[in-house]
This record gives C-alpha cells, structure tokens and sequence, in this order.
C-alpha cells in the first residue's frame, strides 16, 4: 500500500501549462481528499495561457476567471515555477525526480493548415498569429499586419474567426479601454480595412460560432453585418437539422443570422459579410495577397454529419489580407509521444500511452489531449477525468525519487534559470495594472519575458 497522498508524504504532481486545463487539474488535485502538492509549470513569466493571450481583449468577462485560478495558486500547496520551459531547462525525466506524477497541459498552439496554392503569400496569416499579436503574446509582438489593405477575407466560422473579425471590425473607441496591447490598438487605429468577409464551408445552420458571439457582431458600433438572402437558403438536409428538437441553438443563430440578411449596407460603415458554401481553393497574388479563389460547395448528408463538397464553380474575390481561422493544433512536447494525424498526445482516459501502451506517471488533459475544441469550461470535467486517474493510479506507486520542491528550486537554478513564483507574478500583475491606469485600461502587458522580469526590479515585495 502506497503512503503517497498522506501528510507525511504528500503525492506530488507537476502540471506543465498554466492555462484553463492546468489549473482545473490543480484544483481537482485540492479536492481530491488526499494530501497533494501540485506544481504549476509554465514556459513564461505570466500565467493563464489562453484566457490571457487567446480570449479576446472585449471580452474582459470571460477574462475574469482568472480570479478563480488565482485562489487556485495562492494555496498552500499549490506551486507556480513561471519561466521555466519543460522540455528545455528541464526535461520530462529529470522531472519525474522530483514528481510522482507529471501532467501535461500545454494546449493546442499551432494551426490547422488549409493546403492550398498561396497559403504563405505575404498578407496571409493565420487567425493564430492576429490573435496573439493584438493579446501581446512575446512570441507574436512583432508581427506585422499590413492593415492598410481595405479588403480582408476570414477564412473560417468558429468562435475565433467571430473574434478576428470583430477586432477588425470594431471601432478604436470600443477597444481604447480594454487589455489590447498598445502596438495593436495604434495599429487598428490607422486601419483601411473596410471590407471583411468571413467564409464558411457549410451552411448557416452548421456554422461553428456560438449564439452570442454572432449577436455581439450586430451590436458593433461602427460595422454592419451583412448576409446574402442566398445564402441563408436552406436545402432538405438544413432544414431537417434546424427542425430537431434538440437544435435550439442552431434555430437562434440562424434567427441572428436573418436579421443580417435583412441589413441593408449603412454608409460610412465599415461591412462584414458573413458567407457560407464556400471553401478557398486558392490565394492569388504575384508578391503578396491580392485575391482569394473560393469554390461553392453543396452540402452532403453523412452518419452525424453534414459535407461540404465542391461544385467546381469558382468565385474569385479582391482581398488584400486574409486571415486562416480553421482551428487550432497542437505540437509535439519533448519527450513524449505525439499522434500527428490529431495533433495531440495519445492518451487512454488521461494516462499517455505509447504504442497502445500506458506510460506510467505521465498524463495529460486539456486541447493537447482531445484537440482544440470547446469552452474554456470544458476543460473542467476533461482535467478532472485526468486526475481522478493519478489518483487512482497512485495507490501502485511507491513514489518519486527526490520529492523535494527546494530541489527542484536548486535544480533549475544550477540551470540558470530565473523562476517566477506566484507572489513574484503578482508583482508583475501589479505593474501591468498600474502601467494601463493612465490610458484606462485593465493593464498594458509588457511584451517580453525580460520587462516582465525586470519589472520585479523595483517593485514592492507583496
Ligand atoms: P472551430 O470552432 O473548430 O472552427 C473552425 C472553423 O474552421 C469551422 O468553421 C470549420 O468548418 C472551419 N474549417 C476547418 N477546416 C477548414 C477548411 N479546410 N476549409 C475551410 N474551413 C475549414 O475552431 P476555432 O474557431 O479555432 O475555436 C477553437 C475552440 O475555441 C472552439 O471550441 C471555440 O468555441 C473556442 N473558442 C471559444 C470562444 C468563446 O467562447 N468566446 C472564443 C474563441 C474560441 P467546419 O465546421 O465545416 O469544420
């Protein structure tokens, strides 16, 4: 019988990721009703992944469950080593010396690609790249958007396409007083764009995006959102899907979606036309985007599914950006396996496996488990399910070989690592708070690991 998880010898776990995922495996790990020490491990300075460099800087509601994770790590026995990349100033083994368990939360921080002819032009980007840059992501500050271009095409209808559309559809008045980092707001300040178009492969009824967001794009104060009537036909398989009683969602978004197709173009506004049954085929231009070639598509009925498949009709359409927005994907993590058809780590309920077999100690949860997809709740039950397995798991354990946390600290600092504890990532908060007070903003990120850092300089200890 394993003594793991008594106060004696606590069971120590090292979650690697800080984001949604990672903090509800922390905090399954404090109910569990055994004795836990959980780490939380992240790549840089600032924690929260997603919720701070992927949910969009208006929706500042959806930001605040932050206040929920950071209850989360100001627990006793909850851990926070910020900069400190798993994988390079550690690898999975050495960290498996001083954790009995590690799981890995690291998300989904690559694109799907589209593979078609001019993906890579200059003026092609991925949904990806806008949304950690206008975030302030450190690894994307430097990014440039040619924004004077008037037509930009959105290739997608996911939530993330509604949000990079938004961000370019919104006025500077209604982003001035949110978290968007300033390079980005002078940047939209001085924007041509007038123009955007955001394309669907199927049809109103099998759109992606959620009800609200797809209302919020008509409560815009300086764009109007325009659908096709066209385009808001429905074939028998439509139809039939919008009648299924267990449908609602999908009847009020096409509801929305009406309501835009009734729009009439307002002078001196900015337009989003909003079009489905079309999926690009291939971005033209000699030296940089000029147009996008979009083939229309019929749907297909398949088992549980809808398909988009192509007419051989071909539409060409001016465009000077476009904006690949069709779902995120992750990477492989060094050191561990990596399925790359789903862009995830093969995992049975949470245990990672190799080859079919179960690796013991090393679990997973969150996107790099089960793909991109859902709310940032979903992540929830998806951890717990992860966690409920190292639990059971660790009555066989006898245990790591080194569970210290001072050693893991003198470890890394033989490493020359610099790690931010909580209390220390509080102070950078602090800062950043106080760096967006003069503007009225939440905050100004700082951009680098190193400001983040340096900022701990001169800051009060908390
Ligand atoms: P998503 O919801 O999976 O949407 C991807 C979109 O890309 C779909 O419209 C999909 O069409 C399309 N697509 C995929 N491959 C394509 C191709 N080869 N050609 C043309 N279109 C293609 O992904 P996402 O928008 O990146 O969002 C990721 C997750 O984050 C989602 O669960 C989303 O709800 C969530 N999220 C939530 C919020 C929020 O709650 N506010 C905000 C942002 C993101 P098909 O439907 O035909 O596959």
């Amino acid at each position: 019988m394993s003594l793991l998880g008594t106060s004696g010898r606590p069971l120590r776990v090292a979650i690697v990721g800080s984001g949604p995922s990672g903090f509800y495996a922390a905090e399954a790990l404090l109910k569990a009703g055994i004795e836990v020490q959980a780490d939380i491990f992240e790549r840089l300075p600032s924690p929260y992944g997603l919720v701070r460099y992927g949910v969009a800087p208006d929706h500042s509601r959806i930001k605040s469950i932050t206040k929920v994770f950071e209850r989360i790590a100001v627990r006793p026995n909850v851990g926070y080593f910020g900069n400190v990349e798993v994988g390079k100033d550690i690898t999975v083994a050495e960290l498996q010396q001083f954790y009995d368990a590690a799981l890995f939360a690291s998300g989904a921080a690559s694109d799907r690609r589209l593979n078609i002819p001019g993906e890579d032009l200059p003026g092609s980007h991925t949904a990806t790249e806008f949304v950690a840059w206008y975030n302030g992501h450190p690894d994307f500050k430097d990014r440039v958007f040619d924004l004077s271009q008037e037509v930009a095409v959105v290739i997608g209808q996911g939530n993330v396409a509604v949000d990079v559309c938004r961000i370019l559809c919104r006025t500077v008045d209604e982003l001035r007083t949110t978290d968007i980092a300033q390079h980005a707001l002078d940047a939209l300040a001085s924007s041509h764009v007038r123009e955007v178009h955001m394309i669907g492969r199927r049809g109103p009824v099998q759109a992606k995006f959620a009800q609200i967001e797809i209302k919020e794009l008509g409560e815009m104060a300086g764009c109007t959102p325009l659908v096709a009537p066209a385009d808001l036909e429905l074939e028998p398989c439509s139809r039939a899907e919008l009648d299924h009683p267990d449908n609602t969602s999908a009847v009020r978004i096409y509801s929305i979606l009406q309501e835009y197709g009734a729009n009439r173009p307002e002078a001196g506004k900015q337009r989003l036309n909003i079009a489905f049954r079309r999926s690009p085929t291939e971005i033209r231009g000699a030296d940089r985007v000029k147009s996008i070639l979009l083939e229309k598509n019929r749907l297909e009925v398949e088992p549980m599914d809808v398909k988009a498949v192509g007419t051989g009709e071909i539409e060409e359409l001016a465009c000077g950006l476009v904006f690949r927005s069709v779902g995120y994907r992750g990477t492989p993590f060094p050191g561990l396996p990596f399925d790359t058809k789903t862009g995830t780590i093969p995992n049975i309920g949470g245990r990672i496996t190799d080859g079919g077999k179960v690796l013991p100690g090393l679990f997973v949860s969150g996107w790099i488990r089960r793909g991109p997809s859902g709310t940032i709740g979903t992540n929830k039950p998806d951890s717990q399910e992860t966690v409920a397995a190292i639990i059971a798991d660790s009555v066989n354990w006898s245990g790591c070989e080194n569970p210290s946390g001072a050693a893991v600290l003198k470890f890394l600092n033989t490493r020359g690592v610099r790690v931010v504890t909580f209390p220390d990532w509080q102070r950078i908060d602090a800062a950043e708070v106080e760096r967006g007070r003069a503007a009225g903003k939440p905050r100004e990120k700082f951009l680098t690991p190193s400001a983040m850092l340096d900022s701990l300089v001169d800051s009060p200890v908390r």
